[in-house]
């Protein structure tokens, strides 16, 4: 903000401002950095469907083992990596890597599991996301309708137009289509009929305190029964307490993710311990 401010202006900097900027600043140069040095790794953290306890897909989150900070969760660099554009390199990279990482879980241990992957704004207004997409479900053979797209609810209430039409191509591509942190965004389940979307994602924030907060445990529940009125499958995420999966699986949540299952883990873990290992499901060998 102080840059385009131009020279010869007094610039007075109010100091949260300055650390604000130092902080983006660096975290933009740390970017560009470890997309050069391919520092990123994907975690997975496995889905599972609520009523058999049984895994159906993983959820891939990007991290950032920097050699001298250590290992970074996204929130420590996606709003940057977001507001920089550089979003949209590092995402065409997790788009790959969770793709190639996809065909071979496919390839030797469980065709039947989902993949999916978070996609940001920026990446849908980039015209070539589609085809770049395209692109690599046919490089690692991937059916498309494996590969769930997680788009934010409020992402949805921006930029509308354009959003509908770059989901109706991923549509007839056949790739499935999720809303994420569905709830923080104040958009109504009426307004998500407009867009061709699969799977509904209820956010965290309403499933940590659903045993005790009776607003809330009462809003999961009527999600729950109209998304199935409007076809649209269900993911609770945060399910950390087993009294939190009782309470999902009698409102009829289809599916969930959280601590209680499985933080999100390196690839090889999740390989060991749910593709092939003795928690790997009877009926999906
Ligand atoms: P999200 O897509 O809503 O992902 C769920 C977040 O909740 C993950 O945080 C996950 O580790 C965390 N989580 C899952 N279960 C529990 C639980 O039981 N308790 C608690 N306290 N947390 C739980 P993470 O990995 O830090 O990711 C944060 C956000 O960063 C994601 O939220 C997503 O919006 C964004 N993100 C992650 N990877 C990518 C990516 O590749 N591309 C883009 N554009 N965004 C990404
Ligand atoms: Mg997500
Ligand atoms: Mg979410
Ligand atoms: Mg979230």
């Amino acid at each position: 903000r102080a840059k385009s401010e131009g020279r010869g202006r007094a610039c007075i900097f109010v100091p949260e401002d300055e650390q604000r900027t130092l902080h983006r600043v660096n975290t933009e140069s740390m970017l560009r950095e470890s997309i050069q040095n391919g520092y990123f790794e994907l975690y997975y953290q496995p889905v599972f469907a609520m009523g058999t306890q049984r895994i159906v897909g993983a959820e891939a989150l990007v991290r950032l083992r920097h050699p001298e900070r250590g290992l970074l969760a996204p929130g420590e660099f996606i709003d940057v990596a977001e507001d920089t554009g550089l979003i949209v390199q590092l995402g065409e990279w997790v788009l790959e890597e969770g793709l190639r990482q996809l065909s071979f879980w496919h390839r030797d241990y469980d065709s039947s599991i989902y993949l999916s992957i978070n996609v940001s704004s920026k990446q849908l207004q980039d015209n070539r996301f589609v085809r770049t997409l395209e692109m690599m479900l046919s490089r690692y053979r991937i059916k498309p309708g494996f590969l769930i797209l997680e788009i934010t609810e409020t992402m949805l209430m921006h930029n509308t137009d354009h959003t509908l039409e770059v989901m109706n191509r991923l549509k007839r591509l056949g790739c499935l289509l999720s809303i994420d942190d569905f709830g923080t965004g104040y958009s109504s389940l009426s307004y998500l009929q407009k867009f061709p979307l699969d799977i509904l994602k209820i956010d965290r924030s309403f499933v940590t305190d659903i045993d005790t907060n009776s607003t809330h445990n009462a809003l999961v529940s009527a999600i729950i029964t109209m998304s199935k009125a409007l076809n649209l499958r269900v993911i609770c995420e945060g399910v950390e307490t087993e009294q939190q999966l009782e309470t999902l699986q009698n409102m009829r949540c289809q599916m969930g993710q959280g601590y209680y299952f499985s933080k999100p883990i390196p690839a090889d873990q999740f390989t060991l311990g749910y593709l092939c290992g003795a928690l790997k499901t009877p009926s999906a060998s």
